[in-house]
């Protein structure tokens, strides 16, 4: 096994640098219990800089990343149990506030599955990614059909953050710190170009975030 050279550049660089100048808030860290502001669920995409755009620091966000940024339903034992266990982690122990479930555009997750749909069937072997996105048939059932089509996928990765949420509320562990007002549930949805950012409203719309 190598290492890569890019690995051991960057790290030094980082060692150098910016730990450097952080060193007394990770000396800090160390000392004491984490307490992030938000457990921020987004998808696996190296696009996906969520620390960089809310301008995250040491400790201050718990996330889980998975393909699609899907927060599986109850119903489907065998694809909640990572997610879950995230979650359960973020809310039982460490009581975090909010959480976040950041979608975003050019998801190919989201395309994948769309175009599997689309075509009623699939000719890829991907075991586990098939069955993963399996969660997603209920999102993409409501697209409408009228939509213009480069329309669609995003309509498809909004509803994904939407049936996300719902299925969050499912579990009433997570259900019940809702109905106490002691979680804070925001759906996100991040554009790549542009860096827009909307968020879903109580009317269960996405409007821009200013
Ligand atoms: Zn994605």
């Amino acid at each position: 096994m190598e290492i890569p050279k890019f690995l051991i550049q960057r790290y030094q660089f980082w060692k150098k640098n910016t730990f450097k100048d952080y060193k007394n808030i990770y000396d800090l860290a160390s000392k004491t219990s984490q307490k992030p502001i938000a457990m921020i669920i987004t998808c696996c995409d190296s696009r996906i800089l969520e620390n960089s755009i809310f301008d995250g620091g040491v400790g201050d966000y718990f996330i889980h990343r998975n393909i699609a940024n899907i927060v599986p339903p109850k119903n489907k034992k065998e694809q909640n149990i990572q997610t879950l266990s995230a979650i359960e982690y973020a809310l039982k122990v460490l009581k975090i506030p909010n959480l976040i479930i950041l979608g975003h555009s050019n998801c190919g997750g989201v395309e994948y599955s769309y175009k599997t749909l689309i075509d009623k069937k699939n000719s890829n072997n991907f075991e586990f990614i098939n069955k993963w996105l399996s969660s997603l048939d209920s999102s993409y059932n409501k697209i409408p059909k009228d939509l213009p089509e480069n329309e669609k996928i995003t309509f498809f990765e909004q509803e994904n953050i939407k049936q996300s949420i719902k299925n969050l509320c499912e579990y009433d562990f997570i259900n019940k710190l809702i109905n106490e007002n002691k979680l804070n549930v925001i759906g996100l949805w991040y554009q790549i170009n542009s860096g827009l950012i909307k968020i879903l409203n109580k009317q269960n719309s996405f409007i821009d975030l200013d």
